[in-house]
């Protein structure tokens, strides 16, 4: 065991890990990234196609973000937004957010993490609420099995049971209806009709709740960490029909989706959404360094700015200028490459043809992508998509077998999903769908 091993197996706790297991095994140490591999401990070359956790859009290499870093590391290091105060990086990268975003989201509130972005939605729609008069108009609507975070109100506003199940979660005023997710619940039902009913019962639960009481409704426009779970297209211009009969607010966690993912700036545009909040992390610095952002509509922002009384809301890290400055040297970047274009003209339609080839896989009962993120669902039985029993770890086992072959592919139970760094090359698609299969092989080998 080397010492890195060693010293991290002695002292330290990891987020969404075993510790059990961690105890027994100690951790996989990453030493290197370079473009879109990561390299270990042991000099193994991992193609990662999951760009870290969905947010190393650039690659590992991306110098003019590690320039910008630098530069203002020179100039300031560190200061606050706190109290009337700000710098030109948080000035700056909020005049660019507004200009980037959908057309009514001119406003910003910066965090240092999606979490946080989904603290800061819960308190500002209670907030704007209360504004208006109608403070009994506090609940918000979510979808089980959606992922908005591990704080306790990112934990409480995603739809994880497991999350849910440690802690006493979800905190009051925040309910779940059930997701759009045809493939695993929804066989058997026409996809568009599916879509339609799942949308329908956000009208459901707004009428059962009463429309008086509810704040908002929040949802990921693709669902990541739930397994890449694209909706119907039927399902967004229902829940926004929905949203805009009864007034709530509609929040749109991009934490993911956003920074061309889906093969436009935000998948709000992918989707024709017009959200009135939008949550935006991972992808604003290329991972490089934690930040986050929630883009603040002006319908929103004239009632909070009307109000003259302070809201009593903000990080340490809210707009920290050297995240900033790397947001916008990795805004800068895609502009200057033509990154979201090239994403939506030429590499996502070579993964997407390469990808849907893997449905013939024997193991694999759908194959399923929306531009950079993408799903295949590994399946006992492909005539009837029977799934296998869950001691099997199926999921588990493909995911381990892809890292001893210096393939990341992250495991949602059964659901095996990719999200690669956006500049990835056609020859590293190849390799990569190459990679699968040859893991999809080995894991069928030991499963049967
Ligand atoms: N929202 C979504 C959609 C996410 O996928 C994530 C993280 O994966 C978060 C929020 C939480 O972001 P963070 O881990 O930066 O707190």
């Amino acid at each position: 065991m080397s010492l890195s091993q060693q010293q991290d197996r002695q002292h330290c706790f990891h987020p969404f890990s075993n510790y059990h297991q961690l105890n027994r095994d100690g951790a996989r140490v990453i030493v290197k990234g370079e473009g879109i591999y990561v390299y270990d401990e042991q000099g193994n070359k991992i193609l990662d196609a999951m760009a870290g956790l969905w947010c190393v859009n650039l690659g590992y290499s991306a110098k003019p973000l590690i320039e910008a870093a630098q530069k203002q590391f020179n100039t300031l290091p560190y200061y606050n937004l706190f109290f009337q105060t700000t710098h030109s990086p948080a000035a700056k990268l909020a005049a660019k957010l507004a200009e980037i975003t959908p057309a009514k989201l001119n406003h910003v509130f910066f965090t240092g993490s999606g979490s946080e972005c989904n603290d800061t939605v819960l308190r500002t729609v209670r907030h704007y609420w209360a504004c208006l008069g109608q403070p009994q108009k506090q609940i918000v609507i979510s979808r089980d099995n959606a992922y908005h975070g591990s704080t306790m109100a990112g934990a409480s506003l995603g739809g994880m049971k497991p999350m849910h199940a440690q802690g006493g979660l979800p905190i009051p005023g925040i309910v779940h209806i059930p997701q759009p997710y045809h493939f695993g619940e929804g066989q058997g039902v026409d996809v568009e009709m599916f879509g339609q009913q799942r949308a329908q019962l956000l009208e459901q639960k707004i009428l059962e709740l009463g429309v008086e009481n509810v704040a908002a409704f929040i949802a990921e426009p693709i669902q990541g960490a739930g397994g890449v779970i694209i909706p119907p297209d039927s399902y967004w211009p229902e829940i926004q029909r929905i949203c805009d009969h009864y007034g709530i607010l509609l929040i749109v966690d991009e934490v993911i989706c956003g920074f061309g993912r889906t093969g436009e700036w935000f998948a709000s545009q992918t989707y024709a959404i017009t959200p009135d909040l939008m949550c935006l992390a991972k992808g604003i610095t290329s991972g490089y360094l934690p930040l986050g952002a929630v883009m603040v509509s002006d319908r929103i922002a004239q009632v909070l700015q009307e109000h003259d009384d302070e809201f009593t809301h903000g990080f340490t890290y809210s707009g920290h200028p050297v995240a900033c400055a790397v947001a916008l040297a990795t805004i800068e970047e895609m502009e200057k490459n033509h990154l979201v274009e090239k994403v939506r003209n030429d590499i996502a339609p070579y993964l997407a043809q390469k990808w849907l080839a893997l449905a013939e896989h024997p193991l694999v009962g759908e194959a399923r992508i929306k531009g950079m993120m993408a799903a295949i669902e590994l399946v006992e039985n492909k005539a009837t998509l029977k799934r296998y029993n869950k001691t099997k770890a199926a999921g588990t086992l493909c995911r381990n077998i892809c890292v001893s072959n210096g393939l990341i592919m992250r495991a949602v139970g059964d659901t095996m999903i990719i999200a690669p760094p956006l500049i990835i090359s056609k020859a590293e698609v190849d390799e990569l769908i190459q990679l699968a299969w040859q893991c999809l092989d080995q894991t069928y080998a030991q499963l049967t």
